[in-house]
């Protein structure tokens, strides 16, 4: 398997006041093509500073992150940006859509960057419109759209350039509950139709279980690596043997426990 991401003895550390945060806290792990990997952890535990970290937007205290190979901490900025133009796409929690462009229009746009001709561009743009089911709404406007159809342009978007690696920060942060599962349900059928490599940030434990692998993030630390795709399928009860996911509701069980946690709490 191709190493695409691997850090190494991370650390971030803030200086607020007189005290210190340390909102990564010696963190290491390797990602491979065609993984889809969830960070998840509550509110403040370091998962966007980590993002941050793998997409070259800030630079780490200590530590390495590298990327095919290449050393991202030691870039500068022009190095940066050409690194994310080449080998990045990004889907935002609030789509980051251009209001006065139609859906056609704003996937193109990352292209332009790349001189790409504009047949080209549109040409492009309207395959990966097909790619996220969105056949009949290239023409229209972001405000013309549901927050879903507005988030599969944001995904069209991020992959129009090809890029190697996917990063998405709480995509589905402000999506419905059921958008939200039709949303991570498209992604990660395109992580593996594709091939790409998708590092996901959420404070949804459900969501997760759409990834490949889940990194559980406590204080800036990665405390248990979950695979998912180690769940034997037998051990789920009959409704869940067609593969079909949980509904969403579940994890609003009364004990407040789902499956996955009784599992994980059995093999402490
Ligand atoms: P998450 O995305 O999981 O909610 P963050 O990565 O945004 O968490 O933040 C992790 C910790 O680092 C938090 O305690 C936050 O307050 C702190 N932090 C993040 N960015 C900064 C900053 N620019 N200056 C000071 N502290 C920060
Ligand atoms: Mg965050």
């Amino acid at each position: 398997m191709e190493k695409v991401i691997e850090v190494k003895n991370l650390y971030k550390l803030y200086r607020v006041g007189d005290s210190v945060v340390r909102a990564l806290d010696g963190v290491n792990f390797e990602l491979y093509k065609g993984e889809f990997c969830a960070i998840v952890g509550t509110s403040g535990s370091g998962k966007s500073t980590l993002l941050n970290m793998l997409a070259g937007l800030e630079k780490p205290t200590k530590g390495e992150v590298i990327i095919s190979g290449v050393h991202i901490e030691g870039l500068n900025e022009d190095g940066l940006v050409k690194f994310r133009r080449d080998n990045v796409g990004f889907i935002f929690q609030s789509f980051h859509l251009i209001g006065t462009m139609n859906a056609l229009e704003n996937v193109a746009l990352p292209l332009s960057f790349r001189g790409e001709s504009k047949s080209t561009r549109l040409k492009k743009a309207d395959k990966m419109l097909d790619l996220v089911n969105l056949k009949k709404h290239k023409k229209h406007m972001p405000n013309q759209m549901s927050g879903g159809q507005q988030q599969r342009v944001g995904v069209a978007r991020a992959l129009v350039v090809d890029p190697k690696i996917i990063f998405a920060d709480e995509p589905t942060g402000n999506l419905d509950s059921h958008t939200s599962e039709e949303v991570m349900a498209l992604m990660q059928r395109i992580v593996r139709e594709q091939k790409k490599t998708l590092v996901m940030v959420t404070h949804d434990n459900h969501l997760a279980e759409y990834a490949d692998r889940v990194f559980h993030i406590i204080d800036g630390k990665i405390v248990q690596i979950e695979d998912n795709r180690l769940k034997q399928v037998d051990n789920l009860p009959e409704e869940d043997k067609t593969g079909e996911k949980r509904k969403h509701n579940e994890s609003d069980k009364p004990d407040g426990k789902r499956k996955s946690e009784e599992r994980e709490g059995e093999s402490k």
